[in-house]
């Protein structure tokens, strides 16, 4: 038991615009929409968090913001936010689904709760295993020839894992964006592939195999969430490591995932397991399934991101890195107050106390939005 007392609950929905234009195989993405969740001690401690909805893989920023509002705060007044596991428990009771929520919410319960203790969020759940990250980049823009740019770009910093996003434009786009990279960067380059979604199930073998001259690292989600008899034949029958992202949202679905063998890679993603401990959970299951895991993310500003990177630097054993870019690469601007920590092509594990970083109230007022209802 703490001597602090949750006092106040402010949700602030905001929308960052990006420099591009990102498009997936479930779809195209044009700013960050994101809810931020704000509590308050009597004791004058504030704790942050983020909700990054996608809506073609996880929800809505409103039903995000109305959960928070509606169901998390009438609850959460008055409450000692040492107690995590005990209220998010309480909240998974509350109210079914709406991950994203509740990784805010645990995300800024763990946040308070590292300012109390003194200690980092990574070390609250575990430990830091490192300090330092690889970064992936995703391309993904419809326009190869300013991906090109951006990836000579982002090549002098440092950057060598490369994350295609491909099953937007068709198979020989996406075998001619691979087989130039390789004719750039050669060797060095480590290139991997997400199809989001994107192939039909019935031929997605044969187009994974196409894949494996340009010796990618792994083919993520290439089929439908829910098509994971069809996922565990592709990584049955590819040599490629397969990668779910949209198949494994949380530990039921991870111990699912490595009862059928879905895949030699899970994606670890806040937004999915409904926070840090829950993904550190996946990670359990994985680990145990000699089942690989990645650091994973959703549209988010740097608030999520220093979450995630919290998240894998507790994680035990990671050799795929993370693609943490969107404040530094994607987004046109972000609501922190200082730059996420990239440099040299690695994500750097902000230090404590909590999550190490905060939001800009300048710029959270700047880039505040409506609800669409
Ligand atoms: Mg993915």
């Amino acid at each position: 038991m703490s001597e602090h007392k949750i006092e106040t609950v402010r949700v602030h929905l905001v929308t960052v615009p990006t420099r591009t234009v990102h498009s997936h195989g479930s779809g195209d993405v044009g700013a960050i929409r994101s809810v931020l969740l704000e509590l308050v001690t009597d004791t004058g401690l504030t704790g942050w968090g983020e909700a990054s909805p996608w809506p073609v893989f996880t929800g809505t920023v409103e039903a995000n913001a109305a959960a928070m509002h509606g169901y998390f705060a009438p609850y959460l007044r008055g409450r000692d936010p040492v107690q995590v596991e005990v209220l998010m428990n309480a909240v998974e009771k509350i109210l079914v689904g709406h991950h994203e929520a509740k990784a805010a919410l645990e995300c800024a319960l763990l946040d308070l709760t590292g300012q109390i203790c003194g200690l980092s969020i990574a070390e609250l759940v575990g430990g830091r295993h490192r300090e330092a990250i690889p970064l992936s980049f995703s391309v993904a823009n419809p326009d190869f020839g300013k991906d090109l740019e951006d990836i000579a770009a982002m090549w002098a910093d440092g950057v060598r894992l490369f994350k295609l996003k491909t099953g937007f434009a068709g198979h020989s786009f996406d075998l001619m964006r691979l087989e130039k990279l390789r004719a750039v960067y050669g060797d060095e380059i480590d290139l991997r592939i997400d199809y989001n979604q994107g192939l039909p199930a019935f031929d997605a073998i044969r187009h994974v195999r196409d894949l494996e001259p340009f010796r990618p690292t792994f083919v993520e989600q290439p089929v439908k969430r829910h098509e994971r008899e069809a996922l565990a034949a592709i990584t049955r029958s590819v040599d490629v490591p397969i990668m779910a992202d949209e198949s494994v949202f949380d530990p039921k679905e991870a111990l699912l995932g490595a009862q059928m063998r879905l895949s030699d890679v899970f994606s670890l993603k806040i937004m999915k397991s409904a926070g840090i401990r829950r993904a550190l959970e996946v990670a359990a299951i994985a680990r145990a399934a000699g089942i690989e895991v990645y650091g994973g993310c959703m549209f988010e500003t740097s608030i999520a991101h220093a979450a995630g990177a919290q998240l894998m630097a507790a994680v035990p054993d990671l050799r795929l890195g993370c693609e943490f870019y969107m404040s530094t690469y994607y987004a046109a601007d972000d609501i922190a107050q200082d730059p996420f920590p990239v440099k040299g092509g690695l994500v750097h594990v902000p230090k404590g106390p909590g999550l190490g970083v905060r939001p800009d109230a300048e710029k959270l007022a700047r880039y505040r939005s409506d609800l669409l209802i």
